[in-house]
């Protein structure tokens, strides 16, 4: 990567944590070893995560990204994306490919696993999305007579009086704020409204929105590294907006900043968006001061791989035993190293196709 021009700030605080999540890991490790191990194209239905880097570096690698199931040649290998599929598109793949992996985020399978529920014991459900990201199409679609798909508070009351039992229900990445709000007029409504008793709103999205609103005040501009139709990307600007920051910031890539920055920086990154951006980010920044590393937690979640994979992998592995004629290990290396490798440095060590 070519070294860009350097901006020369007085200081940064870099929020920890930032940038990629388990879910995100999963869904990249994931897709890393089906262009490591599989013949391309390799199909992924939807962006496998809302970050142009990353999406740029797998069509490099040989996928292909579709918005329908009916763009993938039959037989072809199908990834699905961390952001969960609708079971109808999930059955379409199945019916057409011999290899599909499911990357969806085990914390949006939990909320389509509430919408599915309560729609079969007959509630009405508000859903608290952003309308056309690939999460809330996905959710939406487990129940969609029974799913009312809502943005905003005004939004909320425009619905028309429900007559049954009501459930709340949200998209993971939501900024808190906001969600509260929609929360409490809905609750003031429908007093009995059932409500996952852990928040829909996921940890990675919790974790960024409050060490960003702990050291908003100590910023006068927040850089946020992620790209626009990334939700949590975008709940984090809304977050800094509120917390008074008078500069805020969406980048990409460092190639973004504009050159007028100065004074201290705030630097967070959404969920999807790799390390080697937020690192660039910080070398053009260039502070005078240093970079200090503001935490609110550490994050030891982790994900395994999706099941589909770890199968496929275990009968590789157990054919490969079979023609080398003897035991070759206890299980595929990948599997076993899965947990401490990182996504962001399995992305680095991809090599690009020929052209
Ligand atoms: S942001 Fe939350 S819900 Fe989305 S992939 Fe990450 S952990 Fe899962």
């Amino acid at each position: 990567m070519a070294s860009l021009e350097v901006v020369n700030v007085t200081k940064v605080y870099l929020a920890e944590p930032r940038g990629f999540c388990a879910g995100v890991e999963k869904a990249i490790k994931a897709l890393a070893w089906m262009v490591r191990v599989l013949e391309p194209p390799i199909y992924c239905y939807h962006e496998i995560v809302h970050n142009q880097v990353v999406v740029e570096r797998f069509k490099d690698l040989g996928v292909v990204f579709v918005q329908s199931i009916s763009d993938v040649p039959a037989g072809a290998p199908v990834m699905l994306s961390a952001h969960g599929t609708a079971p109808q598109v999930v059955n379409e793949a199945l019916d057409l490919s011999p290899l599909v992996v499911n990357a969806v985020c085990p914390l949006v399978t939990k909320v389509h696993h509430e919408v599915r529920v309560r729609a079969q014991k007959g509630y009405e459900i508000i859903y608290v999305g952003h309308k056309n990201h690939d999460e809330a199409v996905g959710t939406s679609a487990v129940a969609p007579s029974a799913v009312h798909l809502i943005e905003s508070v005004e939004e909320f009351e425009l619905l028309e009086g429900i007559e049954s039992e009501v459930a709340l229900v949200a998209q993971t990445t939501l900024a808190m704020d906001e969600w509260a709000e929609i929360r409490e007029e809905v609750n003031r409504t429908y007093p009995k409204v059932w409500m996952p008793s852990k928040s829909d709103l996921c940890f990675a999205t919790t974790n960024r929105q409050s060490v960003l609103k702990s050291m908003a005040n100590r910023c006068s501009t927040v850089v946020v590294v992620g790209s626009a139709n990334s939700s949590n990307t975008v709940a984090l600007t809304k977050v800094a907006t509120a917390s008074g920051v008078a500069r805020v910031i969406r980048v990409n890539t460092a190639a973004e900043l504009p050159k007028d920055i100065s004074g201290v920086v705030g630097v967070t990154a959404g969920a999807s968006a790799p390390d080697e951006l937020i690192d660039e980010v910080i070398r053009t920044l260039n502070p005078a001061q240093g970079v200090e590393v503001v935490t609110e937690t550490h994050e030891d979640e982790y994900f395994p791989p999706p099941p589909e994979l770890r199968d496929l992998m275990k009968n590789l592995f157990n054919l490969a035993s079979v023609a080398f004629g003897r035991e070759i290990g206890k299980e595929p290396t990948v599997l076993s190293n899965d947990r401490r490798d990182k996504a962001s440095d399995v992305l680095l060590g991809l090599t690009k196709l020929p052209r």
